[in-house]
């Protein structure tokens, strides 16, 4: 239910929770699958195509159900072809969902909250003044916006570029397990939506208790934000690590059980200019990963108005890079993608300006 319509929207609910609504409304278990496949694989928005069901049937849907979409205020295409929609929820609220494409794939960076309340020093989006969760409907309805504005819709993989799924939008997926757990379950389903666990990221900041669960729970491929190798200046850059500090997180990860060495855990770490990008800290890294099925994504430092930070140079990057590499793990140097729409990693923002002056140190 929402608060214009009384109808239920498909959009966010499980198959059990469909069955539930289904039996309420008479309906046989037998149509969930071909709903089901309307709604994920279709790509519909109402029921009147739905012509394998009696008009009877399909009378008892439109009485009963919506497949909803966020109404999308803005949509911005990048020079390098990277798209940004940005949505609007039914109480107004807004997120922003970015699609990065490669040549033959394509990753769809999604968001699990309006807002963060995480407050790292160097993120956009945590200066956004109002914070919620996402609903799983409103999780599961990035990437059907996406496939809609790409006419993905009943294709081929080889023709599609949403392909991988990655939680790295606005928010903390940790902090909005539930929700975020429930649309994932949706977005998997083979039946529908069908993107497997493996083609899953989900990134955190070190919400550790919520890393076992996912472990046990999801079992999809994990992100650490790490960006510094000791306690006090992490405590400063990720506030998160106050209480779950270095240590612990990397012991989390080193529990992880979908982790191997054909699934490595991604250690992001953004390079901040003379603040986490010296020589050292390369080695100190480097000691803190051993035993961890690890790989390490370096991230230039996105820029954003009111920052006081600046990136570190690009041969800053690549010798703290050579030298993760000499201990045996891979250090790619992430690109930058959609910088010109403020669609990069930490550039996210949706709502009124709240500037927050930082000085560097
Ligand atoms: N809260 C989760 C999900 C957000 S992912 C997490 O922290 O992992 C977004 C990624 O972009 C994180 O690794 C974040 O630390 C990084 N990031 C934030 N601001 C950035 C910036 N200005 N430049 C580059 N990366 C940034």
């Amino acid at each position: 239910m929402n608060g214009i319509d009384p109808r239920t929207d498909i959009v966010g609910l499980t198959r059990q929770e469909l069955a539930a609504r289904f039996a309420e409304c008479g309906l046989e278990a037998s149509l969930i699958k071909p709903v089901w496949n309307w709604v994920y694989v279709r790509g519909a928005t109402d029921f009147s195509g739905l012509s394998s069901l009696s008009k009877a049937r399909r009378a008892v849907l439109e009485m009963n159900f919506i497949i909803s979409r966020p109404e999308i205020i803005r949509d911005l295409k990048s020079l390098d072809n990277t798209h940004k929609w940005l949505l609007q929820f039914l109480d107004g609220q807004r997120i922003e969902t970015v699609l990065i494409p490669e040549q033959d794939r394509g990753a769809l960076c999604v968001s699990s909250q309006v807002g963060c309340t995480l407050s790292c020093s160097f993120c956009h989006t945590g200066t956004m003044p109002l914070v919620r969760n996402l609903t799983a409907g409103e999780i599961v309805s990035q990437g059907l916006v996406a496939r809609d504005r790409l006419s993905e819709w009943n294709q081929p993989r080889q023709a599609c570029l949403v392909t991988n799924l990655v939680l790295m939008g606005m928010g903390e997926p940790l902090f909005n397990y539930e929700n975020v757990a429930k649309a994932l379950a949706i977005l998997i389903d083979g039946e529908g939506f069908a993107i497997s666990r493996r083609r899953i990221m989900l990134s955190t900041a070190g919400v550790v208790p919520m890393i076992y669960r996912v472990g046990r729970e999801l079992g999809v491929n994990l992100a650490i934000s790490l960006h510094a190798v000791r306690d006090d200046l992490r405590d400063e850059l990720v506030p998160l690590n106050k209480k779950y500090p270095i240590q612990e997180l990397l012991q989390a990860c080193s529990e992880y059980p979908a982790a191997s060495n054909a699934r490595r855990i991604t250690f992001e770490y953004v390079m901040l200019d003379g603040i986490n990008d010296s020589d050292a800290d390369a080695r100190e890294l480097t000691r803190l990963l051993n035993g961890i099925h690890a790989k390490v994504n370096l991230i230039p430092w996105n820029p954003w108005p009111g920052a006081g930070y600046q990136s570190s140079p690009i041969e800053r990057i690549q010798s703290f890079s050579r030298i993760i590499n000499a201990a045996g793990f891979s250090a790619a140097i992430r690109a930058t993608r959609g910088e010109d729409i403020m669609a990069a990693c930490g550039q996210l923002k949706s709502d009124s300006e709240r500037p927050r002056a930082r000085t560097p140190r």
